[in-house]
């Protein structure tokens, strides 16, 4: 078949007119307006604390997936975002932001037969996060471009990886401020120079506690009264700017592997659910998916409520994926969401499985002894889970996110599997800078560094 571009461009521009509407969001709890993305972005949360999310899903024309293979990933995530913005950023400006935000590549390694690993981590902080922290930061730069007088403070918890990302997205963005709050002596170094050493409009408070210490603080901080001219924002993937353009890259993998025309099994390792939460919503915009795994460490509940309907969330429990390392998913309501509770026919797009930290290190092993790829923590947990749904889909082929650089993990990998990695040049040049940070213990010293 012979795929006219051009006119798949203007068939796209055609439809892009015609969307030229808002689009608005409404709160998962039902008790605040309706608001736009730009509202959405700057807000996070509604204020009955609700998730947002689309008041619709239109999916993507059938000439879209007959040309894709054709189109740049910059074309791709343009056609698949753009009902999500509306007529909030001018088409110049939204290619604008993506093609920034899609500065690295997303290749798709065959792993084994019909087992391939979608590698996420090439961007500037080599964690997958990088890309909705870098299209949130140039959505929040674009409304604050007029806006002379007041700032917006990003305001995030980490517990590794989300604040390297953050931070480097935000890095030099107008008008905005970032402040990140880590548990101090529990990030890796790799980690801690990330958050700590790139100045400009990057803070770093260093809490005396533990990761769910600065999350109590975070929220604390949205609540008050007496912070509201802080105009404080969330960079977690609650938000919405933070959340949807992960769904870019199932787009890139399908497009490696359309040429195979089998069906397709996506694992996702996961944590607060947001990544195969952006899977879902391809899926609603027509991505053929066959079949969804969520890959989890000791951390079950999405498992468990799979097995008996009862969604009880848990106190974390620390593992050697601890990105993924959460009791209770934020996102896991979006996709109840879009199965209108209908537990049955989740199932039948939706495995999720947990596996443990011993289980994970085998894997780490199998995957490097038989196939000599090296796999960290998360991406062997979603490889696990794929082998296990793949027998019951052996017609298709599967794919795992691999959400990390093995280098984050740098102890885990190198003790499990006898090697010895070399350092990226992204993370090379965090390693000579020196650390700024300010330290902290109460939420008052919060609240007076905020000002
Ligand atoms: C954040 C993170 C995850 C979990 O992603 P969710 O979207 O929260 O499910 C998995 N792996 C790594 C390395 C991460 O940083």
């Amino acid at each position: 078949m012979i795929i006219d571009i051009n006119l798949v461009a203007k068939k796209s521009k055609i439809k892009y007119l015609q969307s030229k509407i808002q689009m608005k969001y409404y709160s998962l709890n039902h008790k605040a307006p309706n608001v736009s993305f730009k509202e959405a972005l700057i807000k996070g949360l509604a204020t009955d604390k609700g998730l947002y999310f689309p008041e619709t899903i239109t999916p993507l024309a059938p000439t879209f997936f007959d040309a894709i293979e054709n189109m740049s990933h910059e074309e791709i995530a343009f056609e698949a975002i753009q009902q999500f913005v509306g007529d909030e950023i001018p088409e110049e400006t939204l290619k604008h932001i993506i093609a920034e935000t899609l500065c690295f590549n997303f290749p798709v390694v065959q792993v084994e037969k019909d087992i391939y690993s979608l590698e996420l981590f090439h961007g500037p902080t080599m964690a997958f996060k990088d890309v909705g922290a870098r299209f949130m930061s140039r959505c929040l730069g674009y409304f604050n471009k007029d806006n002379k007088n007041s700032k917006n403070t990003v305001l995030v918890a980490t517990s590794g990886d989300t604040g390297g990302a953050v931070a480097s997205g935000f890095l030099g963005v107008k008008g905005v401020e970032v402040i990140i709050l880590y548990p101090s002596g529990k990030v890796s170094d790799i980690q801690e120079r990330q958050l700590t050493t790139l100045g400009q409009n990057i803070k770093a408070l260093e809490v005396d506690g533990v990761f769910d210490d600065c999350q109590d603080m975070v929220k604390k901080a949205f609540l008050d009264e007496s912070l509201k001219h802080k105009n404080l924002t969330s960079a977690n993937s609650i938000n919405i700017a933070r959340w949807l353009p992960q769904m870019f890259y199932f787009f890139f993998a399908y497009k490696a592997l359309k040429k195979e025309n089998k069906p397709i099994v996506f694992s996702c390792p996961s944590g607060n659910f947001g990544n195969i939460c952006a899977g879902i919503i391809a899926k609603k915009l027509g991505l053929p998916i066959e079949h969804f795994v969520a890959s989890t460490n000791v951390n079950d509940t999405v498992p468990r409520f799979l097995e008996n309907g009862i969604y009880d969330p848990m106190p974390s429990i620390a593992t050697i994926s601890n990105a993924m390392d959460v009791g209770n998913p934020s996102n896991f309501i979006r996709i109840q969401e879009m199965y209108q509770n209908d537990l049955e026919q989740f199932k039948k797009d939706f495995s999720s499985f947990t596996f443990s930290d011993a289980e994970t290190i085998e894997a780490m092993k199998t995957i490097y002894n038989t196939e000599g790829y090296i796999a960290e923590p998360h991406g062997a947990v979603g490889y696990l889970g794929l082998k296990k749904e793949l027998q019951n889909h052996p017609t298709a082929i599967g794919i795992f996110l691999e959400t990390a650089h093995p280098i984050k993990f740098l102890d885990t990998v190198e003790q499990t599997l006898n090697v010895k990695l070399p350092i990226p040049t992204q993370i090379e040049s965090v390693l000579g800078k020196v650390k700024v940070s300010v330290k902290i213990k109460t939420y008052e010293e919060l609240k007076v560094f905020l000002g």
